[in-house]
């Protein structure tokens, strides 16, 4: 049985995508799933998929970058699910430009996603993972954040997205200080690309900004750098996720986990 058998996670930005893979993987685990995203919609038809597979789920709408909607959206699946014991915290977008023209308002837009979404769900979370289990100590619990192949190294355009996605290793790395003694671990899992409605938007638009054809974009940007020239999947970073989560200890803690084929090698 998984260790994460009957426990609550709560996932950010799983409507699509990676997000939405690692909700069917974790409740294959059989953790209860609220899947929290800013398309409730989207949301409610993946929690609806869960229950039809067997699975416990909930979708719950929440813009990550609304203090108040973070919090309330919290409070929901712990009125409903009783705990919150893994977060992941995973919505993200992207905004490709060169510095010179991109927009502050972009670069605020993508911090907030991004960072304020990463603070704002851990903050509201911690509670429920520091409470008490009864027994005098705390319930403890893990949060992993959604970082990338970018929380290490730099590309053209996305200079806001690699500035959140190196701020998320900090951010993991003070967690794994602070809760250490009350039995929260923290981690970034690394992504490279994958095919996603994420990655899929930006082929044609790298392709205009670059000067180059979309198979270049594919073969030279994104997967030039791979072993292999394979894009990772989903899935790949769905188990990963799910290793990290079912992990019995903080001898695994505040660690960046690259999935990659390859790209980046710590
Ligand atoms: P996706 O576009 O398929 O899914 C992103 C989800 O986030 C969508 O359901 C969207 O509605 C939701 N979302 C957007 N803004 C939100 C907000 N303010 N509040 C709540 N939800 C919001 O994208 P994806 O590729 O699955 O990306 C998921 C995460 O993985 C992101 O953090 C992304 O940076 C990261 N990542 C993706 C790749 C990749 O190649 N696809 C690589 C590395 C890291």
């Amino acid at each position: 049985m998984s260790s994460i058998q009957g426990k609550v996670a709560v996932i950010t930005g799983a409507a699509s995508g990676i997000g939405k893979e690692i909700a069917f993987e974790l409740s294959r685990a059989g953790a209860l799933i609220a899947v929290a995203d800013i398309n409730l919609d989207g949301a409610q038809a993946v929690a609806d998929g869960i229950v039809q597979a067997g699975g416990r789920a909930m979708g719950v709408a929440m813009d990550v970058t609304d203090e108040a909607a973070v919090d309330a959206g919290i409070a929901s699946v712990v009125a409903e699910l009783g705990a919150v014991d893994i977060l992941v915290s995973n919505a993200g977008i992207q905004i490709v430009n060169p510095i010179e023209n991109y927009a502050f308002a972009d670069w605020k837009k993508m911090l907030a996603i991004h960072l304020d979404g990463a603070f704002l769900t851990t903050r509201a979370a911690l509670p429920h993972m520091y409470r008490d289990d009864g027994h005098g100590n705390s319930r403890g619990g893990v949060v992993i954040y959604m970082g990338s192949v970018h929380s290490h190294e730099a590309s053209k355009l996305k200079s806001a997205y690699v500035t959140a996605k190196h701020g998320l290793l900090g951010l993991a790395r003070v967690l794994a200080k602070e809760g250490g003694s009350r039995g929260v671990r923290s981690h970034v899992v690394c992504p490279g690309f994958v095919r996603t409605p994420l990655v899929d938007q930006q082929i044609p638009e790298q392709s205009l900004e670059l000067g180059i054809s979309e198979e270049e974009v594919v073969k030279n940007v994104m997967l030039g750098q791979t072993v292999d020239g394979i894009f990772t999947t989903v899935e790949d970073v769905a188990k990963t996720v799910r290793f990290l989560a079912e992990f019995p200890s903080a001898a695994l803690t505040g660690q960046s986990v690259v999935v990659s084929h390859g790209w980046y090698m710590q």
